[in-house]
């Protein structure tokens, strides 16, 4: 249960509606994907068509939902939302389609996480606006063809190649959401506080916007936790000593790691001098599954410069030995 987890936890749903920026304009960095996107929107607007299908990916909490949602209200239609999960048989995304109006976004969140049944019905849904359905059984089985209003697929993973081939390339538009910058993380702060009627100076901001793993969703969570404390510690107002008072109670380092990010980093230096270690083996290690520790620990990480992936596993930089503070002994460094 960690405060810095990029994914979405319950204590986030109370705000997490209210603190979505609704127009492209008040999305907050991202500038190439901004661009991108209103381009194909103004391009199908003009053209009065639905848009192309849209390909959101990149680590959770930066920004996907929101980007689908401005996308359904840019274009003024309506948006349908499910997860690849909760899809389980055809016969459900069959029934979801069929329920579409001409125009609308249907968003599909961990579109890689679609069974293959299911992806077969996806094909001709996106390509052909159709739905085959196989009537009856045996010999006398029927193939019928069931036709779709023209709907834009907005599908959000974390990331592109784990999707199949043939639905990525059934996508028109892929882009790529990156890490935000402290200084867009500073807006997302200020603009969430002003919301949330919270009192913050731009150094309290900062502070939090540093440390909140290039995330708006880490960083909206803690602006509300450091609320809390400014509360009940202080007057109200989150200044700087405010907020590293807080945080530093929080147990968020001044790089946004938590116990569990530095445990991993001193398990690769311990264990297994610094690296090269495979995947599996550290994930044993830190009795955590490789999945997680790949998507949800490593990425901010590497972000950082702490640690790369080579052929061989593994391994620490000496960056990571000096934010611990412990001495890197290795032959030559790196
Ligand atoms: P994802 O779908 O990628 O996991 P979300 O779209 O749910 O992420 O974003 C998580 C939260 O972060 C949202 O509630 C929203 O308030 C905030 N957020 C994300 N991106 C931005 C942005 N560019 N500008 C302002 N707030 C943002």
């Amino acid at each position: 249960d960690r405060i810095i987890s990029a994914a979405s936890k319950p204590e986030d749903f109370d705000t997490e509606n209210s603190l979505r920026p609704s127009r492209l304009e008040d999305y907050i960095g991202q500038e190439k994907v901004k661009e991108t996107i209103s381009i194909f929107i103004q391009a199908a607007i003009g053209r009065g068509e639905a848009l192309d299908h849209v390909l959101l990916f990149g680590p959770p909490g930066l920004g996907k939902t929101t980007l689908a949602n401005i996308i359904a209200n840019e274009m003024g239609v309506n948006i349908r939302t499910t997860s690849g999960p909760a899809i389980e048989r055809p016969g459900d995304l069959a029934a979801i389609l069929t329920n579409l109006t001409a125009g609308d976004v249907l968003f599909i969140d961990e579109v890689h996480r679609l069974s293959r049944a299911v992806e077969e019905v996806l094909y001709p849904a996106m390509e052909d606006f159709a739905l085959d359905i196989v009537i009856g059984k045996g010999p006398g089985a029927r193939s019928l063809r069931l036709e779709l209003p023209r709907f834009t697929l907005v599908g959000a993973t974390t990331r592109a190649g784990l999707l199949t081939s043939p639905l990525r390339d059934r996508f028109g538009v892929m882009s790529r959401l990156d890490f935000y910058q402290p200084e867009e993380l500073v807006l997302i702060v200020k603009r969430s506080a002003q919301i949330l009627g919270v009192e913050i100076t731009r150094e309290g901001a900062l502070e939090i916007a540093g440390r909140s793993r290039g995330t708006p969703r880490v960083a909206n969570r803690l602006l509300k936790r450091v609320r809390d404390y400014a509360q009940v510690r202080a007057d109200g107002l989150i200044n700087l000593e405010v907020a590293m008072a807080a945080l530093s109670f929080l147990e968020v380092d001044p790089l946004g790691l938590d116990h569990s990010d530095r445990t991993l980093l001193k398990t690769i230096i311990q264990k297994f001098g610094g690296g090269p270690v495979g995947l599996d083996t550290l994930a044993a290690a830190t009795s955590e599954e490789s999945e997680t520790v790949e998507d949800v620990y490593e990425p901010y990480l590497i972000q950082l410069g702490m640690l790369i992936r080579t052929p061989r596993g593994r391994i620490v930089t000496p960056r990571a030995f000096q934010h611990l503070g412990l001495k890197d002994q290795r032959e030559g460094g790196l």
